[in-house]
């Protein structure tokens, strides 16, 4: 078996529904995206500007030869229907989250690549571009990547490594039907402004907690019933209709569900936020507590949006 054949198989005992192997050459057409971002919104240049570091994976790690890419699907899970609408799927999907089933495949992907006698560091490139590059997943107009037999609900994860490797042809662009612009119609802050162009700036998944509070009365009035991050433009894509198949049990979201609805993050107070509520999503800063409180009373007040 080849060296190829051999991490392909590791990905898959890991258990990433998808594998393939991209060079290491700079990716010009994500440079290219993001100065064109720049460049049709200036007041988000800077969170554009912070992802260029991405762009030449030799810079990140001169003794790279290849990338790794897995795709990672989340879209078997039995998210509590009481959730969806309110926080978006990935972030209830999150293998950070320690008591998700997903948790440890990355690092097991990394001991198994160290194991294969290659030297690995994680991450440090752009995951969607790297993914078309490697031929497991391509661009959906909502600036989503879809797998096959997948959708959209995956995440990418990729390892640069130091073994020559043959690279995998790049993947075509996911198959839009004609015409299709319902992602476009139904993003309820007008954040996708053209194919494939998407303003970080105004995505409801930027403005829950990254972005400078108070959000603009603009946008916030948009918002709906999200609490944190959004699903509209994946939930109403024909290429994920019979996508998410439900077949996983979500045990680390049941056993706190009452705490997780919108009323009960509106009234939660600091010991519950710190104990429940900040261990799911350990990776949005913790001062955040008023925060989750006024994103949990907009969406109490717009009611259920999708
Ligand atoms: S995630 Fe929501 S706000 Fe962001 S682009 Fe999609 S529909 Fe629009
Ligand atoms: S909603 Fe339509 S245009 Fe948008 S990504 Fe899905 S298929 Fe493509």
């Amino acid at each position: 078996m080849t060296l190829k054949a051999r991490i392909k198989a590791l990905a898959a005992e890991v258990g990433y529904a998808a594998c393939g192997i991209a060079g290491t050459e700079p990716f010009e057409e994500y440079r290219a995206a993001l100065r064109d971002r720049i460049h049709r919104f200036p007041e988000a240049a800077e969170l554009y500007r912070e992802l260029e570091g991405r762009v030449d994976p030799r810079a990140v790690a001169p003794w790279a030869r290849a990338i790794v890419v897995c795709v990672r699907r989340y879209g078997k899970y039995a998210v509590p229907e009481e959730l969806v609408g309110h926080i978006g799927r990935n972030y209830l999907c999150d293998r950070r989250i320690k008591d998700c089933p997903d948790h440890a495949m990355p690092k097991k992907m990394k001991a198994g690549l160290v194991g294969l006698g290659a030297r690995v560091k994680t991450g440090g490139v752009p995951g969607r571009a790297a993914a078309v590059r490697a031929g497991v997943a391509g661009f959906g107009r909502n600036n989503f990547v879809y797998a096959e037999g997948c959708g959209s609900w995956i995440n990418i994860e990729s390892w640069l490594i130091d073994a020559e490797l043959e690279p995998d042809l790049p993947a075509p662009p996911a198959p839009c039907p004609e015409g299709c612009q319902a992602c476009r119609n139904a993003c309820p802050t007008g954040a996708l402004q053209a194919p494939y162009v998407m303003c970080q700036d105004r995505c409801i998944a930027y403005l829950t907690f990254e972005a400078p509070a108070p959000v603009a009365p603009e946008l916030w009035g948009r918002m709906g019933a999200w609490v944190y991050g959004c699903d509209v433009c994946q939930q109403v894509c024909p290429m994920n209709k019979g996508k998410w198949d439900r077949r996983e049990p979500t045990p680390w979201l049941d056993e706190v569900l009452d705490r997780l609805t919108p009323a009960a993050l509106a009234a939660m107070d600091q010991e519950t936020y710190e104990k429940v509520v900040y261990p799911l999503f350990g990776y949005i800063p913790k001062d955040n507590l008023a925060r989750w409180q006024a994103n949990a009373r907009r969406a109490m007040e717009a009611g259920k949006s999708v």
